[in-house]
């Protein structure tokens, strides 16, 4: 199996975490919502997609920090029960290779290229985008909602 040339970056267990207890207390930009429907709500942690009756929760979350052109603040899931953060960093998360879109940028957060899986793999695209030296990290998005999904990052 060849050696993946690129790294998976799920959302921080902190994040996760931070979020669990905030729904708790009620804050009110954190909403516990049960799915209802497979594949409307993907985790940001252990990369799933949550299953009909699971309950996740949905909150803003800056992608891309403030004070920047590029800042970026939009709505993610994370189940809302503990779940595993994704482990099988040098591999392609299995459940999201339809319907992504991948924003690379720059070391100063600048958005300098975006490319939409058609026909490829994703591995295809991510590497291409990667043959940029420019490029620090690349972003998968919802190509439909917009929404974060995972960072990407070089091996
Ligand atoms: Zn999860």
């Amino acid at each position: 199996m060849k050696r993946s040339n690129f790294r998976i970056i799920p959302l921080p267990t902190e994040i996760a975490e931070a979020a669990r207890r905030a729904v708790t207390v009620g804050t009110a930009d954190h909403a516990l919502i049960t799915a209802s429907s497979p594949g409307s709500s993907p985790c940001r942690h252990c990369l799933r997609w949550a299953q009909p009756g699971e309950r996740v929760i949905l909150f803003p979350y800056a992608a891309i920090p403030s004070g920047r052109p590029y800042a970026e603040r939009g709505p993610i899931f994370v189940h809302a029960e503990k779940c595993e953060r994704y482990r099988a960093t040098d591999e392609y998360p299995a459940e999201f290779r339809n319907g992504r879109v991948f924003r690379a940028y720059d070391l100063n957060y600048n958005l300098i290229d975006a490319q939409v899986v058609n026909g490829s793999e994703p591995e295809t695209v991510i590497q291409e985008l990667f043959e940029n030296p420019e490029t620090a990290f690349v972003d998968a998005r919802s190509v439909t909602h917009g929404c974060f999904t995972f960072r990407v990052q070089r091996a």
